[in-house]
């Protein structure tokens, strides 16, 4: 595994093509609605942009070729990469998925799929056995983040892949936390891959984008086909974008890895701090399986605090100064953001809850300025922030 990964870096830059018509070292951007054909039908393999433009395709080649599948697929967002995905399945048809999924691919199949007939049974996916457990003859599709948002859980790929082989069904894993530099998944067994390239592919706050890779040529066809049918592509600007943050992926995850594990270290320390959550520290349930089957333990951190309340985590995500309080992950600068009143909102309390997202419960986007800067932003805020408000809770019991 470890091989693969040790040459990526170079032969990914020299996959990205040189134009063949003018030598551009960088991708030209094809801002065009339809290519001119010599006769009905004959052209350079490009007849409508909808179904095809170059600076897709090379964004679309670039994916596949670093999740090591067979096709890759870009669509206008992360959420309109799972819709095209969740098209290859019929009224009947059930998905076993990760409790602490992503609230938008909820919502989707919540709000949206469930009214066409699909079900979906949510488990935590950190233990297998609960897989095999929801399995039935009506499943189609395994749906799994990891590690997961925002508890970083860590659910076992080759396990996981090996009970969909036996249920003759479709496992797919939203690899947007971990990045193809950290985890293929892929290479454990997965048929399809998903990302929001919104966050580490993109890398710089500045898009919204999708992308799918699939294992095989078969299954990347069908999902061609929806996503030609439906339309919702991404356009040649931002196919360039997610381009040119790609260049950089590797060398900024190992930053973000760095500065995460130090960060993570920190906040064990603090004692406002109940639990923190980073699959790189040895104390994390599943670390041993995110040793085993990524290269690095990613850029997000989530911890909750010992006051465990909707205001105690407004109070502190609102207090931070190089945190920006933002929804979204994976850019150049840090994030914080509150999981029950932001990303989770659409996910009910009962079950945020039941899947350990607490109320208290605070994610970070680790981003690239200096560790040491933004440990002494995180120290600043719970210096001052909790514990003034500490002291004006006992002035209030006090009057
Ligand atoms: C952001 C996100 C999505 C949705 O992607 P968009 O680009 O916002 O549509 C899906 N999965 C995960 C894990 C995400 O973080």
């Amino acid at each position: 595994m470890e091989d693969y990964f040790m040459q990526e870096t170079t032969s990914f830059i020299h996959s990205i093509p040189v134009d063949p018509l003018t030598g551009a070292i960088s991708v030209p951007i094809y801002q065009t609605s339809t290519f001119v054909q010599e006769a009905p039908g004959v052209h350079k393999g490009y007849d409508y942009a909808r179904s095809n433009n170059p600076t897709r395709s090379v964004l679309e080649n670039l994916i596949a070729g670093l999740e090591k599948g067979a096709r890759g697929l870009a669509f206008a967002s992360g959420l309109a990469a799972i819709d095209a995905i969740l098209k290859l399945l019929q009224s009947g048809d059930e998905i076993i998925a990760v409790d602490d999924i992503y609230g938008g691919a909820f919502r989707l199949f919540e709000q949206v799929y469930k009214k066409f007939g699909i079900q979906v049974t949510y488990v935590d996916a950190a233990d297998p056995e609960n897989i095999l457990a929801a399995l039935n003859q009506n499943t189609k599709l395994i749906w799994i983040e990891t590690p997961s948002n925002p508890t970083l859980k860590i659910a076992d790929i080759a396990t996981i892949a090996s009970i969909a082989k036996a249920g003759k069904c479709l496992l797919c894993v939203d690899n947007t936390f971990a990045s193809p530099a950290l985890q293929k998944p892929i290479l454990l067994g997965a048929d399809i891959v998903v990302h929001s390239a919104t966050k580490y592919l993109g890398g710089h706050s500045d898009l919204i984008a999708g992308l799918v890779v699939t294992a095989t040529e078969e299954l990347g066809e069908k999902i061609r086909f929806y996503q030609n049918a439906a339309g919702a592509i991404l356009g040649p600007f931002d196919s360039w974008l997610v381009i040119r943050g790609m260049e950089t992926l590797s060398l900024r995850m190992k930053q973000h890895c760095a500065s995460a594990q130090e960060i993570a270290e920190f906040l064990l320390e603090r004692p406002e701090v109940d639990q923190v959550f980073y699959p790189g520290l040895p104390g994390h349930p599943h670390h041993n399986i995110a040793k085993k089957q990524s290269r690095g333990y990613g850029g997000i951190v989530s911890f909750s605090l010992k006051e465990d309340s909707l205001e105690a985590a407004r109070r502190f995500v609102s207090s931070t100064r190089l945190f920006k309080l933002a929804e979204s992950l994976g850019g150049i600068k840090s994030l914080i953001s509150h999981s029950a009143e932001m990303t989770h909102k659409t996910i009910p309390p009962e079950i945020r809850r039941a899947a350990g997202v607490k109320d208290s419960l605070i994610r970070l986007s680790v981003g690239l300025e200096e560790a040491e800067d933004l440990i002494a932003d995180l120290r600043n805020t719970f210096d001052h922030t909790i514990v003034r408000s500490t002291k004006y809770l006992h002035h209030l019991e006090n009057c």
